[in-house]
């Protein structure tokens, strides 16, 4: 039996991660596209732990604005993340010296 680490660590990654539509009542959120910041508005979270530290995750939030459709932000935050693993792992391997996350 063999296996690939890296094929393991991007699943594990891709299992620990998940989007959602959220709804801030009484605090702003920030739109990570736009900048701009909404309340009372359906606004989409893109969860995700952290590829170098442990016990530490990552949001990332959009508009409707931004992304008209749940799927449009779903895929753009799965191929964005898979990028990063990418990049991530060509640097802990030493492919890379200075990765451009
Ligand atoms: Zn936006």
């Amino acid at each position: 039996m063999k296996r690939n680490p890296r094929e393991e660590f991007v699943k594990d990654i891709k299992n620990r991660s998940k989007v959602k539509k959220i709804y801030p009542l009484f605090f702003y959120q920030k739109c990570d596209k736009c900048g701009m910041e909404f309340r009372r508005e359906t606004m989409y979270e893109y969860e995700t732990p952290s590829l170098v530290f442990e016990n530490v995750r990552c949001y990332t939030r959009g508009c409707t604005e931004c992304y008209p459709t749940f799927s449009q932000f779903e895929n753009e935050m799965k191929s964005k993340t898979e990028k990063n693993i990418a990049t991530y792992l060509d640097w802990k391997d030493g492919k890379i010296l200075v990765p451009d996350l």
